[in-house]
């Protein structure tokens, strides 16, 4: 099982590493003698004398036959329907080459003759991105050859179809099979074969079927899958340097979710559509904090040794709690390079394992020596060695790869605790997750102890010859350490200090802590370490531990030098990007790739909340500077001449990003339109009256956060949250419901425009009269809003007057009457002041 649900790490970081790397390279050549840190593991479980590696490899029976199963028995049939969930396969004529049955269960079919597939998801707005992607109203595929695998007994609906044999079949079912097999094994990289096992191994009834339609509209890789234990993003490698193509985005997790259609051909790829089984939608049972795997993890006890070309020599004890009855073989996500050398089980018996080449179809599976009811635990221990999870980069700095898959991990969806022993070549520095509880060195290495403070969705760390210094965050809640390696990669210190910069940087990490806690509460990891990472364009962040880009920790002068037009406020925000992460991915957390643009969106708002009130000098030119930017980000043209805006909702997440939307949809969607969101719901509960304007909105923030802190919250929980504390003046249409404002910016994708216009005018009276002219436009028919109007004073201060409420494609005309401005002549009034309204704004 891959899953990475915190994309842009691999290809995309590596901007400013090639030459780094390459200077890693010619150093490693100087350094013959690479120094081996052995992990000693007094674990349960660690046997006396180690098994001989590899000895339980892929040596299964059952798996065995899975890998070599051929076509056999043939069955023709005529006007066959297949119904599987929303898809139905009508196969006109052709015939069925039945897989050879593997203890005594048939797997799958290869299918040669004249069929079709059409498709149609439950939800319209599946429909509707459907219908985008493939260009038409409907979708219906005429196809030739497929190869179905299933576990859910599709044999047994052909074989009751089968008509009189062919005279003689054409074609050649063997050849059609082992192409598929091969694009698993070479080209996704996807062990199927694993998926299967585990029903095949299993006391309960399977319910897996996937099929890979040859089409003859849409090209050869179309993959539709139904998993109840949640289906896989199927995604190649990107395509060779001479092949024409765009890079879709790294495999994600599309979890919980059982049904899929994915298109995997460079020229069209992407998830085309994405969906619940048909009987949750009957039940009413949709919900994206559905935990279908079949385990979760309690507990991962992990030691790791670094040497110091990177290598990793593991050993995980993980203790995982079956999610349902007849769990036997446990999937995990282990990062392909570490190669596992042997597993045993909690007596201390060595455990058969798959695993194949780092290059191909390598995920990692163990098999219980008996079958897991629902709820039981199991300990596993598994030892593991391998080098590219950690790239020493020169300079004593290092580079982690495999941020979520250096242990055996079943995705980032569950929290768990973690207890972590790492042993690094003594004179380097170890920050990682957690609390230190020990720290050591011991003839050549270095050895530290760390715990998790709460339950974690994730553990990491990051090492190098640091500098370090510490403080205490402004209100004592937490530590906050910086560290940095002075030298930084292939020399980059003899040209730039990072030192003189920690000071600053530790100085942000407390102020942004201490005013995110004030906004959203305290949270669980006691000590934040701001560490460095070889990349000029991405930071990341753990619990407890962010790692923030290179030139983060320079000046501003050399700063300029990596981001000359000062794009986004990249390096202003990346660090309150990523520290309000600690709150918005890990404290409350994401099951599904629909609600991860509650982290990123709150995160990136929180940036802008840092922007508000702690770089101020400018007034507030820095924090309109970033809401202006947000704008421009969802209004551009990409090259597939699409706005981020119109694409699709923020819900839709990482599958935006397809051959036919675009690589940057995602990025410039669900950020920028996420951070409006949460800050128009921040301004529309603002009060004016109060000592502290967002005296309500932190209530809320602090509610959702104790809530559902150290688990996973989706965007309905939010809502529900919001319709608790909203205000009067929200409650647009009068049921204490805020559908109005989810369904316009969070599942819808409307961009209004506003047009506002006023003059003064005096009463009969002599007082002072506000005449405003609004107009909202491109919008749907119901579309409702209250825009917020302000005046600005003689002296430059801005204050809000009121909230105007609008319907539709429409103008409202009003005149109010100003009678206490305290002697004061406002110079202008004007609408959305604060950004707080999501659109283009003019204000005349
Ligand atoms: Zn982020």
């Amino acid at each position: 099982m891959k899953s990475s649900l915190f994309p842009a790490k691999k290809q995309s970081s590596r901007f400013s590493g090639l030459v780094f790397l390459l200077a890693a390279v010619i150093l490693a050549c100087g350094s013959l003698q690479s120094q081996e840190l052995k992990v000693r593991a007094q674990f349960a479980a660690y046997p006396a004398t180690p098994p001989a590696p590899r000895a339980l490899a892929n040596i299964d029976p059952t798996y065995l036959k899975l890998r070599a199963v051929a076509p056999g028995q043939a069955v023709t049939v005529t006007g066959l329907r297949l119904r599987k969930d929303a898809g139905i396969f009508t196969f006109k004529s052709g015939t069925f080459y039945l897989l050879e049955p593997i203890n005594g269960i048939c797997t799958g079919a290869v299918f040669l003759g004249d069929a079709s597939f059409s498709l149609t998801p439950p939800t319209e707005l599946e429909q509707r991105y459907l219908s985008f992607l493939a260009k038409d109203h409907e979708f219906v595929e005429q196809f030739s050859e497929a190869v179905f695998r299933f576990t859910d007994g599709t044999d047994a609906e052909i074989l009751k179809a089968a008509g009189p044999a062919a005279a003689s079949a054409s074609g050649n079912p063997a050849g059609v099979f082992k192409e598929v097999q091969s694009q698993l094994r070479t080209r996704l990289k996807e062990n199927l074969d694993v998926r299967l096992l585990q029903d095949l191994l299993s006391s309960q009834p399977g319910g897996k079927f996937v099929a890979f339609i040859k089409g003859k509209r849409y090209g050869g890789k179309l993959i539709y899958d139904i998993d109840p234990q949640g289906v896989v993003s199927y995604m190649a490698d990107p395509p060779p340097r001479e092949t024409a193509g765009p890079r879709v985005q790294e495999f994600f997790s599309l979890a919980p979710e059982e049904v899929a259609l994915t298109e995997w051909d460079w020229k069209d790829a992407g998830i085309w559509t994405c969906f619940h089984l048909a009987h949750e939608y009957a039940d009413g049972t949709v919900n994206s904090n559905e935990h279908n795997g079949p385990v979760t993890v309690a507990r991962q006890k992990l030691e790791a040794a670094f040497a110091k070309n990177g290598k990793l020599e593991g050993v995980a004890e993980t203790t995982v709690v079956a999610a349902h009855n007849g769990v036997r073989v446990v999937p995990f996500d282990l990062f392909p390079t570490l190669r596992v050398a042997w597993v045993t089980g909690q007596n201390g018996e060595q455990l058969s394992f798959i695993q194949e080449g780092a290059e191909e179809d390598a995920n990692f599976a163990v098999i219980l020596p008996k079958e897991l009811k629902k709820g039981e635990s199991y300990t596993i221990t598994t030892s593991y060695a391998g080098k590219n999870a950690v790239i020493d980069e020169g300079d004593k700095n290092y580079y982690a790869v495999a941020r979520d898959n250096w242990y055996p991990s079943v995705g980032l969806a569950g929290h768990s605790d973690f207890a972590m022993t790492f042993h690094i070549p003594k004179g380097l520095k170890m920050v990682a997750t957690g609390k230190l509880l020990k720290n050591i060195d011991e003839g050549k290495e270095n050895i530290t102890e760390w715990e998790s403070h709460a339950a974690q969705p994730v553990a990491g760390f990051n090492f190098g010859e640091f500098k370090s210094m510490e403080s205490p965050d402004l209100s004592k809640h937490y530590m906050v350490e910086t560290d940095v390696n002075e030298m930084g990669p292939g020399g980059m210190g003899t040209r730039y200090s990072f030192v003189p910069m920690m000071k600053k940087a530790n100085a942000e990490g407390q102020v942004a802590l201490d005013l995110f806690t004030d906004y959203f509460g305290e949270q669980p990891y006691k000590r934040l370490a701001l560490t460095q990472q070889d990349a000029s364009n991405f930071g990341q962040s753990w619990p407890g531990l962010v790692f923030l880009p290179l030139p983060y920790f320079l000046d501003a002068t050399y700063r300029h030098q990596f981001n000359p037009r000062n794009e986004h406020q990249y390096f202003d925000t990346v660090g309150p990007h990523e520290i309000a992460h600690q709150w918005w991915g890990h404290l409350v957390g994401f099951n599904s790739y629909r609600d991860q643009w509650i982290s990123e969106g709150f995160a990136e708002m929180s940036a802008s909340l840092f922007l508000q009130g702690v770089y101020s000098e400018h007034g507030l030119a820095d924090f309109h500077e970033f809401w202006a930017d947000r704008r421009k980000r969802l209004t551009d043209t990409n090259g597939e001449g699409k706005r981020a805006i119109d694409v699709g909702p923020v819900t839709l997440g990482y599958r935006l990003a397809t051959a036919r939307t675009g690589v940057n949809i995602p990025r410039d969607l669900i950020y920028p339109k996420g951070a409006y969101i949460l800050h128009m719901v921040r301004c529309m509960m603002q009060n004016t009256a109060s000592k502290d304007v967002d005296e309500r909105f932190k209530a809320m923030m602090h509610d959702f956060t104790q809530t559902y802190g150290n688990g996973t919250a989706t965007t309905e929980d939010f809502k529900a949250i919001a319709e608790k504390h909203m205000t009067p003046e929200m409650d647009l249409t009068h049921n204490h419901r805020l559908d109005w404002f989810f369904n316009e910016y969070v599942y819808g994708t409307e961009y209004p425009s506003y047009h506002f216009e006023h003059s003064f005018s005096a009463a009969s009276d002599g007082t002072l009269v506000l005449n405003m002219k609004l107009t909202q436009s491109h919008v749907s028919d119901g579309f409702v809003m209250v825009i917020p109007v302000y005046v600005e004073l003689e002296k430059g201060q801005v204050a809000r007057l009121g909230r105007l409420p609008i319907r539709g494609n429409t103008t409202v005309e009003q005149h109010i009457k100003l009678p206490g401005l305290g002697g004061q002549k406002p110079r202008r009034a004007m609408i959305a002041y604060l950004d707080d309204v999501l659109g283009s704004v003019e204000n005349k």
